[in-house]
């Protein structure tokens, strides 16, 4: 397939590298040289307008910061720059009512588009190993799968358009609040004398068992390998948790949903990436 890939940073990079390397032709468009440098190192032909690249392709891929960004890029350089028919994913992490008025406006031109942002970081962007949660219509759904798939090991379909949105948010809003709650028993175990490692390897296999205990345990030299060992660098930077807690609670307010917890935790990391945004996600426990 010939596909236009707009938005190759820290995440797209990698993203656009993986489907060269499964046989596409790639037409990259980003606003910052070195991102494009990288892209034509990876094999991808390089464009300085992002309308040019999506001109006779199959698929047009978009991974950016924002909803603004997304809805200006779809409405200025894809809707009638790309062939009537293609498909379009938008794998950027953005607002879920932003995500359905551009599908809206997309179905209206005549293109099939699905919202299909990622769970992962960096490390599974450059390893083809994203988790897509994907919202459109089942045919939408089968024709962007062809295109996610050598970006990640799994594709699920989450429903409707936005499904793809809600789920992430959600999810993420659970991230941020079993790691938390999983900081707040460690050092209160340990300020009750208990060894944390012990309480690791109880609550590991107990009913305490969460991801943020079992997979990201977020205490240095306890339980797996995580960013902690590693001076709580890389990893899920504070402030792209942030972004998603902000988008969850922005979600959460347009339906009348009850979320104590994410609010607090929201709230907790609005505080806390003041001064540490670009440490992972798991550093919180310092505050307590
Ligand atoms: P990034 O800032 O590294 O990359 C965004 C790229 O978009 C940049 O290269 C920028 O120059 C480009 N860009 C901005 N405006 C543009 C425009 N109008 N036209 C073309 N290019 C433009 O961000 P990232 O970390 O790659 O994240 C991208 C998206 O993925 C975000 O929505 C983010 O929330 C989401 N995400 C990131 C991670 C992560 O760990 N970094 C994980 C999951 C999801």
């Amino acid at each position: 397939m010939k596909i236009a890939f707009i938005g190759l940073g820290n995440m797209g990079g990698g993203m656009a590298a993986n489907l060269v390397k499964a046989g596409h032709e790639v037409n990259a468009f980003d606003l910052a040289d070195e991102a494009l440098r990288s892209a034509a190192e990876h094999g991808c032909s390089v464009f300085d307008d992002a309308g040019a690249a999506c001109e006779g392709v199959d698929a047009v891929v978009t991974m950016l910061p924002n909803g603004g960004i997304v809805k200006s890029v779809y409405q200025n350089s894809v809707f009638g720059h790309a062939p009537a028919g293609a498909i379009l994913l938008d794998c950027s992490t953005i607002d879920v009512a932003t995500a359905r008025d551009v599908i809206a406006a997309a179905e209206a031109a005549g293109y099939d588009m699905v919202d299909a942002p990622v769970s992962g970081g960096i490390a599974a962007a450059n390893g083809g190993t994203l988790t897509f949660m994907v919202g459109g219509t089942e045919k939408a759904f089968e024709r962007a799968s062809e295109v996610l798939d050598p970006m990640g090991k799994a594709v699920i379909h989450a429903g409707a358009a936005g499904a793809g949105q809600t789920a992430k948010i959600c999810n993420n809003m659970l991230l941020a609040i079993t790691m938390i709650g999983t900081a707040e028993a460690m050092t209160m175990a340990k300020k009750l004398g208990l060894d944390p490692q012990k309480f690791y390897e109880i609550s590991s296999v107990s009913s305490g068992y969460n991801w943020s205990l079992n997979a990201y345990t977020p205490l240095p030299g306890v339980g797996v390998q995580s960013p902690a060992d590693n001076d709580y660098q890389g990893g899920f930077a504070t402030a792209l948790m942030l972004k998603d807690l902000r988008l969850a609670m922005e979600a959460a307010d347009s339906v009348n949903a009850t979320t104590v917890l994410g609010s607090t935790a929201a709230e907790l990391y609005e505080k806390f990436a003041e001064a540490n945004g670009g440490l992972d996600f798991s550093a919180i426990i310092k505050t307590l």
